[in-house]
């Protein structure tokens, strides 16, 4: 008997009827012969209201209780979908992360999953229960309640999915599939029925909020296909498959964009060897994530500028650690800009194709749109922009490679 992790997002158990639309879902795959898992997220727009109500009593808030307070919208519907599957005549059983031994590290609202026991899960399945587990949360070590980061629910699943060696990962949400862009900004954008995993991976960390990158890590490393589809129709949506040699033909995926970017500008950095590796293993030591860095040396080589990117999120506090750097070793000044984006294209078959990056920036400069930073790897090219250009500089992107054609 197959297990099947069934993922249901926020607007897709957003009220009584949605929740039960999903305990359907859930109990016609028991019905078919497999053993459920469901994970469940937060009802509609739950912790958005629960963030925002945070910051009304603390402008920032204690990252511990953060996590305290957003991990109870998951407990409300993982309840609630436990009753609506009594309610229709069937066993069903939920747990919070802490209760399935989702052990995390501890960093709070950014936590990752170090291990899963499966064994209380498996118990429940052999039992003949539908078994619903909270997304986005886990706990220490220490019994400390943690979150996986915003739209971690994703990676409870498909962590899930690994863990129990399920046949398969059904992400259940609002739009049928991935597209090639976020159809919410381009309405041109197509869905597509398949995608590697590196493809996804890349989409998914640079700002295509469809799934969270850290469960397509997951996908990969064990190998668990993940459909992403509708939960409100039957359609076949997308499948995150492993790389194929046919994939390759195609050269731009998807493009995407990320605005929750912010700049820090370090001015008049002493330029000598290990400064730069002191400033960025301070950043590390805070586990805030660095985008993209940006040097440039004056003064006939006496003094650097150095600039990264990091997450609207991270800024207060890589400001604090930088400042205190600053007066520690001698560093003019810093500033912050938290005008960015990033745009960047996705495609395996940039591998093997040339032209790609000249055809990306001429699209941009047509558009009159002002290039700050480039950065590439080998399947993917970015560009920061001015975040007033980020919609346009992804229509002018989508438009140039042609992804409405299919
Ligand atoms: P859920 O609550 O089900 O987890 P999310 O809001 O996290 O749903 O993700 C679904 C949303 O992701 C869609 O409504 C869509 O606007 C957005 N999105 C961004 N990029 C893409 C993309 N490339 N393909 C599909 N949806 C995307
Ligand atoms: N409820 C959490 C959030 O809104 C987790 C999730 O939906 O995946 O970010
Ligand atoms: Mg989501």
């Amino acid at each position: 008997m197959s297990i099947v992790v069934q993922k249901f997002g926020g607007t897709s158990v957003a009220d009584a009827e949605k929740i039960a639309r999903a305990a359907r879902r859930a109990i016609k795959a028991k019905l078919d012969g497999h053993q459920v898992v469901m994970v469940v997220s937060a009802m509609g727009k739950t912790t958005d209201h629960l963030v925002a109500l945070a910051r009304e009593v603390n402008p920032s808030p204690p990252k511990r209780e953060m996590d305290m307070l957003l991990t109870t919208g998951e407990q409300v519907s993982i309840s609630l979908m436990a009753m609506a599957i009594s309610a229709a005549g069937h066993e069903a059983i939920s747990f919070t992360g802490g209760q399935v031994g989702m052990i995390t590290d501890a960093s709070h609202t950014k936590a990752r999953i170090r291990s899963i026991d499966a064994a209380r899960i498996h118990h429940e399945l052999e039992a003949g229960h539908v078994v619903i587990v909270a997304g986005f949360q886990g706990v220490t070590e220490q019994g400390a309640i943690t979150t996986l980061g915003r739209g971690g629910s994703d990676t409870t699943a498909v962590a899930l999915a690994a863990a129990l060696k399920a046949g398969m990962c059904e992400v259940y949400t609002d739009v049928d599939g991935v597209y090639t862009t976020d159809p919410r900004i381009v309405p041109e954008a197509r869905k597509m029925n398949f995608i590697s995993y590196d493809e996804m991976l890349e989409l998914a960390s640079l700002g295509a909020g469809v799934m969270h990158s850290r469960s397509i890590e997951f996908g990969k490393k064990y190998n668990v296909p993940i459909h992403v589809r509708s939960s409100l129709t039957d359609t076949d949506g997308t499948m995150i498959v492993a790389e194929t040699p046919d994939m390759e033909q195609i050269v731009v995926r998807g493009v995407t964009l990320k605005r929750d970017l912010a700049r820090v500008l370090l001015m008049g950095v002493p330029n000598k060897p290990g400064v730069a590796g002191d400033i960025f293993a301070r950043v590390a030591e805070h586990n805030i994530v660095v985008d993209d860095i940006i040097q440039n040396i004056y003064e006939r080589g006496g003094l650097a500028n150095i600039g990264f990117t990091t997450t609207l999120g991270d800024l207060d506090e890589a400001k604090g650690i930088c400042e205190k750097l600053a007066r520690e070793i001698g560093i003019r000044s810093v500033e912050v800009d938290s005008n960015v984006a990033k745009v960047s294209i996705v495609g395996i078959g940039m591998k093997a194709h040339t032209g790609v990056a000249s055809r990306m920036f001429k699209a941009l400069a047509d558009g009159q749109v002002n290039i700050q930073n480039i950065s590439t790897s080998e399947i993917v090219i970015s560009c920061i922009v001015d975040q007033n250009d980020g919609e346009k500089a992804l229509r002018l992107l989508h438009n140039a490679f042609e992804l409405d054609r299919g």
